[in-house]
């Protein structure tokens, strides 16, 4: 069995969307930093990088030129042009347009496996970061201004001492239970189905978010003319319709969304994901940080997730290259620094966490008032300007303080 030990600032546990962002970001302001992912990231089952869509909103975008990834990015994202916005069987309708909003684009779509390939392509480049994958984390220990990982890797066991760890393992964080960091769940008693197809009738960059009683259905523009679905269902019908062959499933869902795009067709590889909502109590502990899924794991409805993390990637980038550019040997575990970052981005992760619940329990009750509630706000959404650009700004990702890199500035400047 190999023994090697390796020291650094910075550990990060999860080479997902979240934790491979972030280590680019921490590569480029020098930070020396270890990423430990369990997964190969060049294999095609690691479970971050799969069929889903996530759609990426302008302050995302910002945030990805601030870093130097948008150049390899652009080529491979299709904008969104417009977001159309309905119930089943109401008679209320909303449209959020890019133009109207004064934005080429209201975001960007992008393939998980495509986005995690081309940020892991990157990290290769620096000397400052050292990649161990697959390798798990196994346990983890503070004594005194060290945090000590114990790591497995194909070649045995090794030990990574580092002043800060950042848990960027998921929804089941390791690094959280070993911190002793409790958790608030949430559980929808839905099941969203995701995969890509083709429709009939091209998107030309709109986006669709259709309400259904069993929950939300989104088809999302991609590239080549081709678009990614998430179809929420009660756990019973995603059971039954996942089973469905192509043609009845293609059925079953244009029944549910109806023929603005025309027939489905060429519909990929589909998966299931219980959604719930995971809420850590706290974004920090003795020398740790949690981001993306370990800190707040949310309902996709209103794709908040990774443009969230994004915003405490730049918030925690931007703090820890500071605090590094300032004095080379500062401490960047220390106390004051991590108080800095959870007072600096508390406020915005519980504003999308309950503008999003918010919308899943709105539009999850079958109440005839409550309906026509709905399709009288879904009219008049259209006609109240505000709150139409509260909602557009919400999904921009424009609403909060604003980090360098979400005003597209580089870290170092
Ligand atoms: C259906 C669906 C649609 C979504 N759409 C959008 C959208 O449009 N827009 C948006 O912003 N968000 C969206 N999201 C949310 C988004 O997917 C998440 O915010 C994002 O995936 C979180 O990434 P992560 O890196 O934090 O976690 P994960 O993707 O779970 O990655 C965790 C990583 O940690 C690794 N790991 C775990 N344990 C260990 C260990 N012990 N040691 C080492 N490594 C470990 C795993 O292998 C994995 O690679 C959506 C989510 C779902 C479910």
């Amino acid at each position: 069995m190999s023994s090697i030990n390796l020291k650094c600032d910075v550990l990060i546990v999860g080479g997902g969307l979240v934790g491979s962002t972030l280590a680019y970001a921490l590569a480029q302001a020098k930070i020396s930093t270890v990423l430990l992912e369990a997964h190969d990231p060049d294999f095609l089952e690691q479970p971050s990088f799969d069929d889903r869509v996530t759609a990426l909103a302008n302050g995302s975008q910002r945030i990805f030129q601030g870093l130097g990834l948008w150049d390899a990015l652009k080529e491979v994202v299709e904008p969104i042009k417009s977001i159309h916005i309905s119930e089943r069987g109401c008679f209320g309708t909303s449209k959020i347009i890019a133009e109207e909003e004064g934005v080429s684009a209201l975001g960007y779509t992008i393939e998980n496996r495509v986005l995690g390939d081309k940020v892991w392509s990157q990290l290769s480049e620096f000397n400052s970061l050292t990649c161990l994958a697959p390798a798990k984390l196994d346990c983890l220990s503070i004594v005194n201004d060290a945090v000590t990982a114990g790591v497995k890797t194909k070649s045995g066991r090794c030990k990574v001492q580092a002043k800060l760890v950042v848990a960027a393992d998921g929804v089941r964080s390791k690094v959280r239970e070993e911190m002793g960091i409790s958790v608030q769940e949430y559980t929808y008693e839905q099941h969203a189905i995701i995969f890509n197809c083709q429709t009939e009738i091209m998107h030309h960059g709109q986006a669709f978010e259709r309400f259904t009683s069993n929950g939300p259905l989104a088809f999302l523009p991609l590239r080549r003319d081709r678009m990614g679905v998430v179809w929420t269902l009660d756990p019973k019908q995603a059971e039954k319709v996942i089973s469905l062959d192509n043609k009845q499933f293609a059925l079953e869902l244009k029944s549910v969304f109806g023929s603005r795009l025309g027939r489905i067709n060429r519909i990929g590889s589909r998966a299931t994901y219980p959604l719930k909502r995971v809420r850590s109590d706290v974004l920090t502990a003795r020398r740790s940080v949690l981001l993306g899924n370990a800190a707040l794991s949310l309902h996709p409805v209103a794709g908040q997730g990774f443009n969230l993390a994004l915003r405490d990637i730049a918030a925690i980038a931007e703090l820890l290259a500071d605090t590094n550019h300032a004095d080379s040997k500062a401490d960047l575990g220390n106390d004051e620094l991590l108080a800095c970052y959870q007072a600096s981005r508390l406020a915005d992760q519980r504003r999308v966490s309950q503008f999003t619940h918010g919308l899943v329990r709105l539009f999850g009750y079958n109440s005839g008032l409550l309906a026509m509630t709905r399709g009288l706000g879904l009219m008049t959404f259209d006609l109240l300007p505000g709150a139409k650009a509260t909602l557009a700004r919400q999904t921009m990702g424009l609403n909060g303080r604003l980090s360098r890199l979400s005003r597209g500035l580089p870290l170092s400047s």
